[in-house]
């Protein structure tokens, strides 16, 4: 193409990473919270495409007039919603890198590099928080970088079923009696990977959680054993540490029994809280996984990765290699055929898979994990800070005990009032909040993990939180 050769893209490129750099330092100077309403960047835009060509410069106008307005930061400081996106100068890096080569990597012959790299750097990650050496790809398990946990989860019910139906799995579906488990205070995307393996919700018993929001474990072996009396095979038990809604953890210990005892898959969803464990003193949170047979954590979390990077991590790679393994006569090759190297294919729902593990690799490198567990140790640290305040406030109550790094609080005057401070907070755009319900109690959540978030930026959401009490 004429108009935009190689030398126009060296241009354009530099001013995009100024773009970006401009950016990341001035994030803070924006309401946090998009201000548009619905509809409102659809009408600015053009109903056609071009038919000529565009200049860079006049797109970058329209980015700064037209998508800016529409962005929410999800990279500022005073970002505090759901669980962070957290980012980083390394991670875009690798993310542009990988662009930039436009491999594909759905066989190890598609890109060597691609399937390798992902290989040791996810064997890095095992030694970095401590988890079982079982999970290294040195022996029969291994771990695969999937774009998102709930896609990890999904896979690992699949390699379950495909283990109890003793490899037929493909050929029967899912058989109807089949029972999986998991608390009602578990992440969504286990009913959804119940809803799409085939099994529906309703096989997939919420097993109630005790005052701290963690599963049950008696509930859960209850449950277990109705479903055997009438016929059930029960298969699959999903345990979370660090729950979405208060980042709880499930004993995983006891549930690891029960799942031994009944022959059922433990997999384990840690999506946000497993960043933790690469420091020593919060490893306690991984205790009983040597039994699980699957594991799941977000990089692209609390990992200063950009989105998507999800991590995953199986005991015996054949049971989801052999479910989802499907050769046809275009992909054959000689490697393949001779089994001497890993097809990712073969580990998630997608043939292909972009280099995703570019991203983390540099991630890793440029901060190196001592920069990465002091960060980690600053959020929780600045979590614990902003609890103690509001402990000590006579009409806010903490809602959940404080873990690592969230915050969850409400008002005595009762869900109005502690909903109307919420929004009021986040209409200011002064700092983005976002809430659960636990108990019937409207509840707001203060995640602490963006990149950064510093404690003059908690003494300020302190300040406007005391102002609206
Ligand atoms: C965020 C979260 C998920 C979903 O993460 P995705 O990577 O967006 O699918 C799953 N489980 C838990 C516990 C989470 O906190």
């Amino acid at each position: 193409m004429k108009q935009f050769d190689d030398e126009a893209f060296r241009k354009a490129g530099y001013e995009m990473i100024d773009w970006i750099a401009d950016y990341h330092k001035n994030v803070e100077s924006y309401p946090v919270l998009s201000k548009a309403q619905p509809g409102n960047i659809l009408s600015k835009l053009p109903t056609k495409a071009p038919e000529m060509p565009e200049s860079f410069s006049e797109i970058m106008k329209d980015v700064d007039d037209i998508i800016m307005p529409g962005i929410t930061h999800w990279q500022s400081p005073n970002f505090f919603a759901f669980f962070p996106s957290n980012n980083s100068g390394p991670s875009v890096l690798g993310e542009m890198l990988s662009a930039g080569l436009g491999v594909q990597g759905m066989l190890w012959l598609t890109s060597p590099a691609c399937t390798e790299l992902e290989i040791k750097v996810l064997d890095w990650l095992v030694d970095l928080l401590d988890l079982p050496q079982m999970y290294k790809s040195t022996g029969a398990g291994g771990g695969v970088i999937q774009d998102t946990a709930s896609s990890a989860s999904l896979c690992a019910l699949l390699a379950a079923r495909h283990q109890v139906s003793e490899g037929n799995a493909p050929k029967t579906g899912m058989p109807d009696n089949f029972a999986a488990y998991t608390s009602d205070q578990a992440h969504s995307s286990m009913a959804k990977a119940a809803n799409i393996a085939g099994m529906g919700t309703e096989r997939l018993r919420m097993i109630s959680t005790d005052e701290n929001f963690a599963m049950q474990s008696e509930a859960l072996e209850k449950a277990i054993l109705e479903d055997k009396a009438s016929g059930g095979q029960p298969f699959f038990v999903a345990a979370t540490i660090g729950t979405t809604s208060t980042l709880a953890n499930d004993p995983l210990p006891e549930i690891a029994e029960i799942c031994k005892k009944h022959h059922c898959w433990l997999h384990v969803d840690a999506a946000m809280s497993g960043t933790a464990a690469i420091c020593e003193e919060y490893r306690k949170i991984h205790k009983g996984l040597e039994n699980a047979d699957s594991y799941t954590f977000n990089p692209h979390k609390w990992m200063l990765t950009n989105f998507d990077c999800n991590a995953f991590y199986l005991k015996d790679r054949k049971m989801l290699t052999h479910t989802m393994s499907i050769l046809p006569e275009y992909l054959r090759n000689a490697a393949t055929e001779k089994s001497e190297v890993v097809d990712y294919r073969d580990w998630q729902v997608p043939l292909g898979r972009r280099f995703r593990a570019l991203k983390l690799w540099f991630v890793l490198r440029m901060y190196g994990a001592e920069h990465i567990r002091e960060m980690v140790r600053k959020h929780v640290g600045l979590a614990e800070d902003l609890a103690e305040r509001i402990a000590s406030h006579p009409k806010l109550v903490l809602a959940a005990p404080l873990s690592l790094n969230l915050v969850c609080f409400r008002h005595t005057d009762g869900n109005e009032k502690t909903q109307q401070i919420m929004e009021e907070i986040n209409a200011s755009g002064n700092a983005y909040l976002s809430h659960t319900k636990l108990n019937e109690h409207y509840v707001i959540r203060v995640s602490v993990g963006q990149a950064k978030t510093e404690k003059e930026h908690i003494d300020r959401l302190w300040g406007i939180i005391e102002d609206r009490c």
